[in-house]
């Protein structure tokens, strides 16, 4: 995003999984991200909002009830999205709102959606994620900057623990923040079994690494002793029922540090 002259709207298509997530914080990143070549994957406000725990990268999404995730997206959700976007953004300049799916807002959360973009506080800014445009009413397509999915869907593959644990070991230790937070952002949905075992394949590996069994893939002794630190705040934050999303947020911010 070279050019600073940014639209408070954007219509991110694309069919809905984590392709379209991914995007969408890429996104959100790029419009949160104050380096000149945002996003640029390195700042605090780019990894935070890769990451998904961006305080003023806001998700609205379907509610999930006891038993199933509603059909739509309510005008309810989108009136509390627009009182919330009249305050201040909490560490950025601006606020980002990700609506996903927008095509399942009703005609009526639409309409509410329609007078938030007519007329924007100045920090707010939206992205309605949608399978295709013709979702979307006319009007609102209207006041939407067209960005691009890259790709559409993009599974993440399945992978055993222990790969999983080694292609992290070898992200960290390539050092790039942007690749880190990325690997990070993409195991957030892991479940609570999967992050307990990664936590443990990780421990494990960097056990036999230190003992000269396995290669280094570049962490260094500092390195091994930092992440060894880092998996058992993994552990202790899985004892106190952190989600994984948030415990890859945590590992996203802290794995190069
Ligand atoms: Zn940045």
């Amino acid at each position: 995003m070279a050019e600073k002259r940014l639209s408070h709207a954007y219509m991110l298509l694309g069919p809905e999984g984590p392709g379209r997530d991914e995007a969408a914080l890429r996104l959100a990143a790029a419009l949160l991200c104050r380096e000149p070549d945002a996003p640029c994957g390195r700042c605090r406000d780019c990894r935070k909002a890769l990451a998904g725990v961006h305080p003023d990268v806001i998700q609205v999404e379907r509610e999930k009830g006891e038993k199933e995730t509603r059909r739509d997206l309510v005008v309810g959700q989108i009136r509390a999205m627009t009182a919330d976007a009249a305050l201040m953004p909490n560490e950025a300049e601006r606020k980002v709102y990700i609506i996903s799916p927008a095509d399942r807002m009703n005609a009526q959360a639409q309409n509410a959606l329609l007078k938030a973009l007519e007329d924007p506080p100045g920090h707010a800014c939206f992205i309605l994620c949608a399978a295709a445009a013709d979702g979307l009413l006319p009007t609102v397509r209207s006041r939407c900057v067209r960005a691009e999915t890259a790709g559409g869907e993009k599974l993440p593959r399945p992978e055993g623990t222990d790969q999983l644990a080694r292609a992290y070991l070898e992200t960290a230790a390539g050092g790039d923040a942007a690749e880190v937070a990325l690997y990070c952002l993409s195991r957030g949905k892991l479940s609570r079994e999967q992050t307990e075992a990664f936590a443990e394949a990780v421990k494990d590996a960097l056990w036999r690494i230190a003992q000269g069994r396995e290669p280094d893939p570049g962490l260094g002794r500092d390195g091994i002793f930092r992440l060894d630190r880092l998996m058992d705040k993994t552990e202790d934050y899985l004892r106190h029922n952190v989600s994984p999303k948030q415990i890859f947020g945590m590992l996203a911010a802290e794995t190069l540090r």
